[in-house]
Parts: C-alpha cells; sequence; structure tokens
C-alpha cells in the first residue's frame, strides 16, 4: 500500500485503526454480509456524508448483486437533539420496496440524535423487506438510547475519533485511517 503524507496530519495525535486494519475488517464484514443475503435482494443505503467511504469499500466486499443509494439526515443541531425531529434533507432516489435494506453508518455513538432509529422507522414504513444497520465504529459505552447495530466494524472507546470518513469542523474525511485529535485542535489542550 502506498503510504502518503497528508498536509494535515500532524493534527492527528493518535493513529487508532490503521489502513490496514480496517481493510482487514471490511473484507471480513463483506464476507459475513454476503452470506447473510445470499439470495435475497440487498440494497445499501448510506448515511451521507460520514459513512460514504466505507460505503465505497464495504460494497466491493460484497460478492452478491446490490444496489446503493444515499439519504442525508439532519443531525446533530440542537434543535435534533431536544425535539427529536429529524428533517430528510436528501431522500433516496430508489424504493426500498421488497428489498432488504442494510443502513450504512459511520459511527453510533449516543444514539440520541434519534437520526437512525428515526430513518429505521422511515423505511419500515416504506415496506422494506427487512432493515438492518451495519455501522463501521461503534461506542457501546456512550450509548444513551437504544439503537440496534446488526453489523459493526469496531468498538472504540469513548474518544473523538476522525479519518476514513469522518471529519471534524468539514476537514479529516480523506484520512485513510481512524485518528484521535490532538486535544489543541479541538480547543482542549
Ligand atoms: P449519536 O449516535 O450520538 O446520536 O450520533 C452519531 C453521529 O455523531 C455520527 O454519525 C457522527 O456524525 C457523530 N459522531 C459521534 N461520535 C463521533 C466521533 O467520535 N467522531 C466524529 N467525527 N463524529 C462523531
Amino acid at each position: 500500500m502506498v503510504t502518503m503524507q497528508l498536509e494535515f496530519e500532524q493534527d492527528i495525535a493518535q493513529v487508532l485503526l490503521t489502513q490496514e486494519q480496517i481493510a482487514v475488517r471490511v473484507a471480513e464484514l463483506g464476507a459475513q454480509i454476503s452470506v447473510d443475503y445470499a439470495g435475497k435482494e440487498l440494497m445499501l443505503i448510506c448515511i451521507l456524508k460520514g459513512a460514504n467511504i466505507f460505503l465505497a469499500d464495504l460494497a466491493r466486499q460484497i460478492t452478491l448483486p446490490l444496489s446503493y443509494d444515499f439519504v442525508a439526515v439532519s443531525s446533530y443541531g440542537a434543535d435534533t437533539k431536544s425535539s427529536g425531529v429529524v428533517r430528510i434533507l436528501k431522500d433516496l432516489d430508489e424504493s426500498v420496496e421488497s428489498k432488504h435494506v442494510l443502513v450504512v453508518e459511520d459511527i453510533v455513538d449516543t444514539g440520541l440524535t434519534l437520526r437512525l432509529s428515526y430513518l429505521l422507522e422511515n423505511l419500515r414504513s416504506r415496506r422494506a423487506a427487512s432493515v438492518k444497520v451495519c455501522t463501521l465504529l461503534d461506542k457501546p459505552s456512550r450509548r444513551r438510547m437504544d439503537v440496534p447495530v446488526d453489523y459493526y466494524g469496531f468498538q472504540v472507546e469513548d474518544r473523538f475519533v476522525v479519518g476514513y470518513g469522518l471529519d471534524y469542523g468539514g476537514k479529516y474525511r480523506n484520512l485513510p485511517y481512524v485518528g484521535v485529535l490532538k486535544p489543541e485542535i479541538y480547543g482542549g489542550g
């Protein structure tokens, strides 16, 4: 694998998951999903923007025919947390009716934004044959609201991570690994 020198790598305090570790785990997930969904019409639904890199890699590790689509929902606004109201900012282009839907998420943290449970309910009401969740990262110690996670790549402890699609202020999504930011970058040091 080619090692790149990224300009903003100096902002990273620690590499949590290397590019190689992620690649191995994504291949395992793809193999498991290929077994579990054999003979079924599989549709991956990627929650923008954080999960797009995971989706691209995961889709290529699944050996079944599949389709995928993208959805964007409002998240982490003060409104979302207090009211539980979630807005769909970009809806699906394709129907999910009779399809086995696997929602692809970057990280499930507190579960409090209700983003995921709202979306799952919404997909069920559109008569998907089944609705499950695959997240790259899971922070179970932070969970405050029950969210069904059917597949996860890695469980991580309570630290704010960036890279492989995950951002801080819109940056760091293109880091090929998952890392922890230096505290001074987010005003913690
Ligand atoms: P929650 O599960 O707390 O409702 O929120 C999940 C969302 O919060 C994720 O989709 C992601 O956008 C954001 N998030 C939670 N933890 C982290 C983290 O450690 N790093 C980054 N970059 N985003 C996070």
